[in-house]
């Protein structure tokens, strides 16, 4: 009845505290900025979440509630033995030390072998997930078999760390063992001594085998425990380095909460580095109006990204400040630069769920009504309908049944149900042909009015309607101005222009 009630509450304890610890832990992950996870393998981050839990729960659901018995049983027993017999309990314990010596001594080695099955299997765990996310290049190159290889190999490595270790510790546990065998084989050598010159009688010595025979097995088991201590350790250990870290931008004490922008920008002498002593951007000052539509071109790397990560505040500038409405983006408060601050990007990340699911991420409060208006906006609803069940056709991680036009279409939907004032256009339309990329222009000719819009433009063209042009270079702004003054001071930008539309005339495109 006690094991009942022992059971469900064991259950209960661990359960919970397993809920907490990865709760907190995901909520850590969440807070830490872009940095952590571009220099995180996914897989590595995976195990984190389940498997570092999992043996965590083990060793509370299994471990602590045994320690504790346990070694209850062994002072009980041994402060008995005292009572009864001290010499002979001294004897009866004298490979304890050794015992007590060896699993200090082996726990760090222990450890260590846990630590390097830990990151090999990680590494197993990211190849796993590289591949299974790049299938398509995969089978594009017809490397299946170049991937089961690297997967073996991996995967072979793993196996022998896993047969290395499991060898190492039954070793270890085997002498242990033995060695406490050996202490029984010394109280009946000496004890069958003292009681065959009728210094001890036959029933003490029956007794104290008993005793010793009681706790072997708490001891046995407490020299496993290291085995599991280890692993939980080196776990818990991992674990706090997530809960630990500090995210490199961070929200400021009693942030300015301001409803909604009027979209006025500034970036005053910004100068950025993502590396110690390499810097990105070098003193760039731009003032965009609020409504005003401005384009951003330059050669790739030049830095026309990290512009808009820095306003989006993924990272903060390494000098210089940059301004909304007046106010130093730093002064905001998280949630009020993402509501007024929104982004479409090249690669359209959607979610595994509905296609109404996925338009709702902006704002899940949204009814039917808008997010088919929004839908209608982004010219997404009539592919939408002819889907199998129209707003509720459930989508993978990948969209893969959708078109590159029709992601972006949903991600564009997705940004006017947002409805933010400042968007940044990350190069939007350079993944998709010009025919699908035309219609994508009319419906971002619809989500940028009214609002101040920053674009990162890959194909000129799509420019033509921009206020002012700033041309990027190696972190630097090096022409502004006009679509029509910059043509004129025949510099950087028209010499692209001219490459670009050269380039498009050969491959039939008739550039307006
Ligand atoms: P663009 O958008 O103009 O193609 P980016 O702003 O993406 O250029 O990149 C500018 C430079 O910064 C490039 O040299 C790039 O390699 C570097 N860079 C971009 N992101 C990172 C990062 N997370 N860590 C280190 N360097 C980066």
């Amino acid at each position: 009845f006690t094991n009942i009630i022992y059971g469900r509450i064991n259950a209960y304890v661990t359960s919970n505290i397993i809920y907490d610890i990865k709760t907190l832990l995901f909520k850590s992950m969440q807070k830490l900025s872009i940095n952590f996870y571009l220099n995180k393998q996914t897989g590595n981050l995976m195990t984190r979440v389940s498997g570092d839990t999992d043996n965590i729960q083990e060793f509370f659901h299994d471990g602590i509630p045994e320690l504790f018995t346990n070694v209850v049983i062994i002072i009980i027993v041994v402060i008995t033995m005292f009572i009864q017999n001290t010499l002979l309990t001294i004897i009866s314990l004298s490979t304890t030390p050794i015992l007590l010596i060896v699993s200090l001594k082996i726990f760090p080695i222990i450890k260590k072998k846990y630590t390097s099955m830990y990151i090999s299997r990680s590494l197993l765990n990211s190849l796993v997930n590289d591949v299974l996310m790049g299938f398509r290049v995969v089978k594009a190159f017809g490397k299946e078999k170049e991937e089961i290889g690297r997967f073996s190999k991996s995967s072979s490595y793993v196996k022998k760390l896993e047969y290395n270790l499991a060898k190492f510790t039954n070793l270890i546990f085997q002498s242990m063992n033995i060695l406490m065998i050996s202490s029984s084989i010394i109280i009946w050598g000496f004890g069958g001594w003292q009681v065959i010159n009728g210094q001890m009688e036959f029933g003490m010595l029956i007794t104290f085998t008993g005793y010793v025979a009681l706790i072997n097995r708490p001891l046995i088991y407490m020299v496993q425990t290291t085995n599991w201590w280890s692993n939980a350790m080196n776990s818990a250990g991992r674990i706090f380095e997530i809960l630990d870290s500090l995210p490199d931008v961070i929200e400021k004490k009693n942030p300015i909460v301001k409803r909604k922008f009027d979209g006025l920008i500034e970036f005053k002498n910004i100068n950025f580095s993502y590396e110690a002593n390499k810097n990105i951007l070098h003193n760039i000052n731009m003032i965009i109006e609020p409504g005003e539509v401005i384009g951003i071109v330059g050669r790739s790397g030049a830095g026309k990204s990290t512009i808009a990560n820095l306003l989006m505040r993924m990272y903060d500038t390494t000098k210089g400040e940059i301004r909304i409405d007046g106010v130093n983006i730093k002064n905001y408060a998280f949630k009020c630069l993402n509501k007024n601050i929104g982004m479409v990007m090249q690669d359209v990340y959607l979610f595994t769920g509905s296609i109404y699911e996925n338009i709702a991420y902006a704002k899940p409060s949204s009814s039917m009504e808008e997010i088919i208006n929004a839908a209608k906006a982004a010219f997404a609803h009539d592919f939408i309908l002819k889907l199998p069940y129209g707003y509720d056709t459930v989508i993978g991680k990948n969209a893969q049944s959708l078109s590159g036009g029709e992601k972006q279409r949903l991600s564009i939907a997705r940004t006017i149900l947002h409805n933010p004032k400042i968007l940044i256009l990350d190069e939007a339309t350079s993944s998709v042909d010009t025919k699908t990329e035309k219609q994508i222009q009319k419906a971002i000719d619809i989500l940028v009015s009214g609002r101040t819009v920053i674009s990162i433009a890959h194909r000129l063209s799509t420019l033509n309607n921009a206020d002012r042009i700033f041309v990027i270079e190696k972190g630097r702004i090096i022409e502004f101005g006009t679509h029509r003054e910059l043509m004129g001071i025949k510099g950087e930008f028209y010499e692209m222009y001219i490459k670009q539309k050269k380039a498009l005339e050969l491959g039939g495109v008739i550039y307006t």
